[in-house]
């Protein structure tokens, strides 16, 4: 079965760029927009032109550099705003002019000061402009989800006749539910004229941390363009983060039959290279590409992902870019992942031997955070000088190597899943009865 492509636009070098912390400079901006290239972006939004030089200067050199995916640059309802937002982009193989007007009544009376009637002159006004300079024009009614419905249509109804090609719907405050948002992506379908000349996006944000639910519930209800970006940046709480959308289509295709055109291993070069260009660090346990997201520390799961990674992962760590899974040393550990490691930092040991250093694994994990390797080498010196099984001081000799092979504190398997399993296998014994009960109870 065919599956429905869904459109990717990606707006972190707008919507993520305004968020605190996150600007960046035309020389960056680009860089990140070779990166969303590789990545398979459909569309990207380079910036709002109007906004500064800056803004204008990296929309225009994206423009002309990056030509695969159609290039969008934002511009208000007004001729100033579009005028200046084509002269940015009427460089690029695609050029997209997205333009943006609130229409709930809050934003009308209090932001904006103008009636409902003239808010749906300026929208028609604007896209008619905009289309005599482009033919991709993208509307966006801001706040939409606070907006009565009715108008709603009106709008859009107003949009669609002068040639708006693309029906953005933002939960600009991350206001809206999952069924709610499904459900007004639906009316808009039923009650719109002309909606099936374009195509329904969604534009959720994640103030009650329902932008990705909202997203693939727009999806769901026949959105076909998602809008989100890079580590899930943007105003406040941040947009629908493009890796957790994709990654959700991709393990879950029961659920959500479609494609996009994201090349999944780019996603986390995509994260790094926009962690590092903003200074702004990803949340370890962040989905998909958090420092943890890969990472075990129970003992049970530990144990499972050695015998088979399934057991814990419901997508790879190299699906998404991630070099390997880490198994952290730490006290939840268990004996299976610790006789691993030994075995990378150089030493086999019999079971008995290590359930000596398993003991006093125990005893040092309650006390720090995270075994390294150099605690780990001082244990086993110990434990074997008391077994009588070595000298002191041959540790120290090989603990320097062990140390520039292995990483400081987390464990990097260095084989594929099958081998490190194969491995394992051939280096331990399957463990009796009381062991497998042990692991199980510290990964509880
Ligand atoms: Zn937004």
């Amino acid at each position: 079965m065919d599956r429905v492509r869904i459109t990717v636009f990606d707006t972190t070098l707008r919507d993520g760029e305004q968020s605190p912390g996150c600007s960046m400079n035309v020389q960056e901006k680009l860089r990140l927009a070779h990166q969303l290239d590789r990545l398979g972006a459909d569309v990207i939004e380079a910036g709002f032109p109007i906004a500064s030089e800056g803004d204008f200067t990296a929309v225009q050199a994206i423009a002309a550099t990056i030509r695969r995916p159609i290039i969008a640059g934002l511009a208000r309802a007004c001729s100033q705003d579009i005028e200046r937002a084509w002269q940015a982009l009427r460089g690029a193989t695609r050029p997209r002019i997205h333009i943006f007007l609130a229409t709930s009544d809050i934003h009308l009376q209090y932001k904006l000061k103008i009636s409902r009637q003239r808010c749906l002159e300026q929208a028609r006004d604007a896209v008619r402009l905009a289309k005599s300079f482009c033919s991709d024009v993208e509307f966006s009614p801001e706040d939409a989800t606070r907006t009565d419905h009715e108008f709603l249509y009106q709008v859009l109804d107003a949009v669609v006749e002068a040639g708006a090609t693309t029906l953005n719907i933002p939960d600009t405050v991350g206001y809206s539910m999952p069924a709610e948002f499904g459900e007004l992506i639906q009316s808009i379908r039923q009650r719109v004229c002309g909606i099936e000349k374009a195509t329904i996006s969604a534009h959720c944000h994640n103030d009650l941390g329902l932008a990705v639910a909202n997203s693939l519930a727009a999806l769901s209800a026949g959105a076909r363009q998602v809008e989100c970006t890079i580590n899930g940046i943007g105003e406040r709480a941040g947009n629908a983060s493009l890796e957790e959308i994709v990654m959700a289509m991709r393990v879950r295709p029961d659920r959500y039959p479609y494609e996009t055109g994201v090349i999944s291993e780019q996603l986390f070069p995509a994260s790094q290279l926009l962690s590092e260009t903003t200074g702004v660090p990803v949340q370890p346990n962040k989905a998909v590409i958090g420092r943890n997201a890969f990472a075990h520390e129970a003992g049970i799961h530990q144990d499972g992902m050695l015998k088979n990674p399934l057991t814990y992962e419901i997508m790879t760590p190299q699906s998404v870019g991630v070099p390997d899974s880490r198994l952290v040393l730490g006290k939840h550990s268990g004996r299976h992942a610790l006789g691993l490691r030994c075995e990378q930092l150089g030493f086999q040991f019999d079971r008995r031997e290590l359930d000596e250093i398993y003991r006093s694994f125990v005893v040092l994990a309650d006390k720090i955070k995270h075994v390294q390797e150099h605690h780990l080498l001082e244990l086993i010196q110990q434990t074997r000088s008391a077994m009588g099984r070595i000298p002191p001081g041959h540790v120290e000799a090989t603990a320097a190597a062990a140390v520039s092979a292995v990483g400081q504190t987390f464990f990097q398997k260095s084989s594929p899943p099958a081998q490190a399993l194969d491995l394992n296998i051939r280096l331990h014994p399957p463990a009796d009865h009381h062991a497998e009960q042990e692991d199980y109870l510290w990964g509880v």
